[in-house]
């Protein structure tokens, strides 16, 4: 399978700013720094990593809503920055977005038909009241609400049936690629599972590409085929999604993962929980060397002054620890 979507060296970088009248930067927010990986057709690559690691700056750049400072992301092998205004407005059918807060997302005082149906008018594909109607009916079937639920307000809904009415409304465009930002974190745990399903089975149906943004692995674990592990602005691991859980590399992502709790292991198997001394860093100022080093259990010498490179370690398995170089 081709390459859908392709980011090289990403760098979203933000200058915090000082002074009343004269504002001049005085220091800079590397939120992303220097992020690589594609994402293939018809897969769903997870991105994992704590708060403030970049993953959602990221997503919003994968839906040009951000301008990278540098590095590139192509679309079908395209550069968004090289993008005419008549390619956005297509990009803007191909490409959507699923938001963490089914509350926020949704204007309450909109009648359901006209969340899941006003990008259809936007974009013109709904020739007359009738076919407009049909089109939302057909939505919501496929997120599994019944087509009477359309007259009614977002407000009168769950968490879950929102953010099926979210999920709804980003395929009206029938899109290819959908960013998916911590999309049941708001959740709970029972309804998470069911929310997982349906975009599985939209997946399955559709040929859908995902980009699949959680802060746990356990979220992730039953929708990706692989994994992007991020820490404070870099993937500093990416595997298949088997080969992740069997095999953590990087000492982030050991850890990460020794937090999952396992549902099918004896007490003997059980592995040993590795708590990460301190907060995550701020993207203010990034550690130097490895940027993991103030927290790793792993750390030698020369994390502190040298910056890990990726390095591949066969069938996709990369990762950016000195451990392994
Ligand atoms: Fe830890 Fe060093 Fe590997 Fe960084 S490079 S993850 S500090 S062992
Ligand atoms: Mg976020």
């Amino acid at each position: 399978m081709e390459d859908i979507l392709t980011v090289e060296n990403l760098k979203i970088h933000f200058p915090v700013m000082q002074g009343l009248i004269f504002k001049k930067p005085v220091a800079t927010v590397k939120a992303v720094d220097g992020v690589s990986f594609s994402v293939k057709r018809g897969e769903t690559l997870g991105v994992v990593g704590e708060s403030g690691c970049g993953k959602s700056t990221t997503g919003l750049a994968l839906m040009h809503m951000l301008q990278a400072t540098s590095g590139r992301i192509l679309f079908e092998g395209q550069d968004l920055a090289g993008y005419s205004r008549a390619q956005v407005k297509q990009f803007r059918r191909r490409v959507q977005m699923v938001y963490q807060d089914p509350y926020g997302s949704l204007n309450p005082r909109m009648k359901v038909k006209n969340i899941i149906g006003e990008p259809l008018e936007v974009h013109g594909l709904a020739k007359n009241r009738q076919q407009y109607d049909q089109r939302v009916a057909e939505l919501l079937r496929m997120v599994g609400l019944l087509p009477d639920m359309a007259e009614r307000y977002a407000h009168e809904f769950s968490g879950g049936q929102r953010q099926r009415i979210g999920i709804a409304r980003a395929l009206a465009l029938e899109p290819s690629l959908i960013i998916c930002d911590e999309p049941v974190s708001a959740l709970d745990v029972s309804i998470q599972a069911q929310v997982i399903n349906i975009f599985k089975s939209l997946q399955k149906r559709l040929g859908l590409t995902y980009v699949f943004i959680a802060h746990d692995l356990a979220v992730v674990r039953h929708i990706s085929d692989r994994i992007a592990v991020m820490y404070l602005g870099r993937v500093v691991e990416i595997a298949s999604r088997d080969d992740l859980y069997q095999n953590p590399r990087h000492p982030y992502t050991q850890a990460l993962l020794s937090a999952v709790p396992e549902a099918d292991v004896d007490a003997e198997n059980k592995k040993q929980r590795i708590v990460l001394q301190g907060e995550i860093p701020s993207p203010l100022r990034v550690p130097s060397g490895c940027r993991f080093h103030t927290r790793c259990p792993s750390a030698m010498a020369q994390c502190k002054t040298q910056d890990p490179v990726m390095s591949e370690h066969g069938g996709g398995h990369a990762v950016a620890c000195h451990l392994y170089a």
